[in-house]
């Protein structure tokens, strides 16, 4: 496999703090019906990279003992005071506030909100993780489900992590989860077949439809973590590899370096 050279990128100047709006919102709206009936129609995923797939909306409310190992090692090393970014259906909030842990949890979707609050989150904000009027600071920030992917794309890192700087207290870190997409690009031979040339692999464009609600489409980032550690480390973080999945998968902490 050759490696993958981080090329030079024009770095955006700001990150878009959008919010969505209730028309706008299919995975909310997916886990709105279904905390309200229990059940739940299609949450269809369309991509530039896979095909037409579906989301299970029961796995968005997915307890603890149902979450995949990966997920269980970064509820028990979560601590502090806790940011829980695109929080959903507020699965991991929830377990960390039931072992008696303080959590914030935030979502740009207004359903999702709406349904945590329901749900009994004490501390739920509609806000863009991007957005500075958000102004707490965290000892522990938690993106799950494959987390890396609300950085949109590799030439946002070093804004996130500019960010990051300013949500972290001291000693803080990242608890990240993604995977490495190079499986997709393996020939029967073992070898990969990547165009270097068409930017990073992990880079894909999301849309989502719940019955007839239309979401726009996004930037997801999945990331390798030698890509990651070497962004990371531009910016003044350190990466850990905590844990494997059984699929490319794998968690990450992040710490800020000593300046
Ligand atoms: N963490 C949850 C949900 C993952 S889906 C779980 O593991 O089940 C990703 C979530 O991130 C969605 O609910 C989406 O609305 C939210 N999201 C996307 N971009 C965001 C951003 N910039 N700031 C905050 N939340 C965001």
């Amino acid at each position: 496999m050759t490696t993958f050279v981080p090329k030079i990128h024009q770095q955006p100047a700001i990150m878009n703090t959008f919010l969505l709006s209730p028309d706008k919102d299919p995975m909310g709206r997916a886990i709105a019906e279904f905390h309200q009936t229990g059940k739940a129609r299609k949450l269809r995923v369309f991509s530039s990279l896979f095909e037409e797939d579906e989301i299970p909306v029961c796995q968005l409310f997915r307890v603890e003992s149902q979450m995949p190992p990966l997920e269980q090692k970064a509820l028990q090393l979560a601590n502090g005071h806790i940011l829980d970014v695109g929080a959903g259906s507020g699965c991991h909030s929830l377990a960390l506030q039931q072992a008696g842990k303080e959590v914030t949890a935030i979502d740009i979707s207004p359903l999702s909100v709406e349904v945590m609050k329901q749900r009994g989150i004490q501390n739920v904000h509609q806000v863009n993780l991007f957005d500075e009027r958000f102004a707490d600071t965290f000892d522990t920030v938690l993106m799950l489900m494959n987390g890396s992917g609300i950085v949109g794309r590799l030439e946002n890192l070093p804004l996130f992590f500019q960010r990051m700087k300013q949500i972290l207290r001291p000693d803080g870190c990242i608890l990240m989860d993604s995977s490495d997409l190079r499986y997709i690009f393996e020939e029967e031979d073992g070898s990969f077949a990547i165009d270097l040339a068409a930017g990073y692999y992990g880079e894909v464009d999301f849309q989502m439809q719940y019955g007839t609600v239309k979401g726009e489409s996004f930037d997801w980032l999945y990331i390798d973590l030698q890509t990651l550690s070497y962004y990371a480390a531009e910016s003044g973080f350190q990466t850990e590899l905590i844990m494997e999945g059984n699929h490319y998968d794998y968690l990450a902490r992040l710490r800020r370096i000593a300046d």
